[in-house]
């Protein structure tokens, strides 16, 4: 895909060689054995994801909406339940909830960006069952809070992963904080595949025939159907293909972790960056709480660099996903109007980033567009 910008935003193409190489060898190795569904490579990548998160189980599926969706049903969330989650996310967060059955309850964010654990007490009713805490732009939320609180009130937690793997906040590793975690593994997250793909981590064993059911049709052993459901199945081909980039991934962790460095270092003094105990952040989009962001877009635009508003509305205020009472979120819809995603991938040049920072710089400083 052409893109207009000179700096994207994500570069989706796979410039480098030995990783292209390796990613045909892991095709080949597909189409050699000939299992493209339910095969080695996803067993495999079970026990690799398990590994590094440290989660005792993992069950790969289909795309991270998958993850978080099947994370509730197996959990028995349903029809008649509340589940509190963040007023600020990507709209999966809210579908996932909302196709069990469940009404989502939207709390309001901290200035991290994540749920605040002091917005969600007042939430509880006897109907709530579950808490999603995302951990936005691959900040990890306060877990240490929200478990104990979850604890307190008999509530399930469920943690919406999706943008943070290998993200670790206070002795917390993502997806293994809560009692279940869902991941994204699409080609714009942290850890990528090159399709739809993502995974559930959890501790209780007793979930992983259920989960291995409802992946594929809520069948026991692929034959004998005992709760319907859609199909929710990985492709083998897609496994093969995260193995590769999970090999990598430490790489690319640093990667990210050295250019947000850089963001912070140049931009700190003109706009709000994330604070330094974000440094075990998966860096999945490097977020500014900027003044005037608007014409700051526009600004960078012009100079063929593409930055993103993530995103422009909040969960409630999308037709399909409001909530079934008021929600009170003043700092999500303040900081809704002025944070700005700016171009970060591990292929990015050092060059491309100290442009954007001059570029930002340059609009502080009052350069005319
Ligand atoms: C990407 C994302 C999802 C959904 O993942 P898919 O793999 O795209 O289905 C869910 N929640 C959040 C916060 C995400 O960013």
């Amino acid at each position: 895909m052409s893109n207009r910008f000179r700096i994207p935003f994500r570069d989706l193409s796979v410039n480098d060689a030995g990783l292209r190489r390796d990613l045909a060898a892991a095709m080949e190795r597909v189409l050699v054995h000939g299992q493209l569904m339910m095969g080695p490579e996803t067993e495999q990548l079970e026990r690799e994801l398990a590994k590094r998160c440290g989660a005792p189980h993992c069950v790969a599926v289909g795309s991270g909406t998958s993850a978080l969706y099947l994370a509730l049903k197996v959990l028995g969330i349903g029809r008649g339940d509340e589940v509190i989650t963040t007023a600020m996310s990507w709209i999966a967060t809210a579908t996932a909830i909302v196709m069990t059955g469940a009404t989502p309850v939207y709390a309001d964010i901290g200035d991290d960006l994540n749920i605040d654990p002091a917005a969600i007490e007042d939430l509880i009713t006897a109907r709530t069952k579950a808490i999603v805490p995302v951990h936005y732009f691959g900040r990890m939320c306060d877990m240490l809070s929200i478990m104990a609180l979850a604890r307190r009130h008999k509530l399930i937690v469920i943690e919406d992963a999706a943008q943070a793997f290998g993200a670790q906040l206070a002795g917390a590793t993502a997806g293994t904080a809560g009692d279940v975690g869902a991941f994204s593994i699409n080609p714009m997250k942290a850890l990528q595949s090159l399709g739809e793909a993502g995974a559930i981590t959890f501790k209780d064993e007793s979930l992983g025939g259920r989960l291995r059911a409802l992946r594929y049709l809520g069948a026991q052993d692929r034959q004998l159907c005992v709760s319907p459901e859609l199909n929710h199945k990985i492709s083998e081909i897609q496994s093969a293909f995260i193995r590769v980039y999970l090999s990598r991934f430490e790489a690319a962790r640093e990667r990210r972790r050295a250019m947000a460095q850089a963001y912070i270092d140049g931009l700190k003094d003109v706009v709000t960056v994330p604070k330094s105990e974000s440094d075990r952040s998966a860096y999945f989009d490097f977020t500014i709480d900027a003044d005037r962001r608007d014409d700051l877009k526009v600004f960078l635009e012009a100079r063929g660099i593409e930055p993103k508003i993530r995103y422009a509305l909040l969960l409630p205020d999308h037709p399909g996903l409001a909530a079934d009472r008021p929600v009170r979120a003043p700092r999500a819809r303040a900081l809704a109007q002025r944070i700005l995603s700016l171009p970060m991938e591990p292929q990015m040049s050092n060059d491309a980033v100290n442009e954007v920072v001059t570029a930002v710089r340059n609009f502080y400083r009052g350069e005319v567009p």
